[in-house]
């Protein structure tokens, strides 16, 4: 289950919330029923949405040719008659 990063815009305190991908965002600040905002961090944002993982990146990965890769055809040898 991912941990979410929360601070709160109003007093400053910063805490982690534990949810399932259902639950609702944190919107309120547990010690001064401040406003608060989600902080994303690195691991965080990999956990958005399930069957999400990089299939878009690793495609186009495979997909790309390197230029380096073909060679130039060499220029055919003349005939010897
Ligand atoms: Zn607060």
């Amino acid at each position: 289950m991912p941990t979410y990063q929360y601070a709160c815009t109003a007093c400053g305190h910063e805490f982690e919330a534990i949810q399932s991908f259902s639950d609702d965002s944190l919107t309120e600040c547990p010690e001064c029923k401040g406003e608060i905002r989600k902080v994303y961090t690195a691991v965080g944002v990999v956990f958005k949405g399930s069957g999400f993982y990089k299939t878009d990146s690793a495609t186009s990965n495979t997909a790309k040719k390197s230029p380096a890769a073909e060679a130039p055809k060499p220029a055919p040898a003349p005939k010897a008659d």
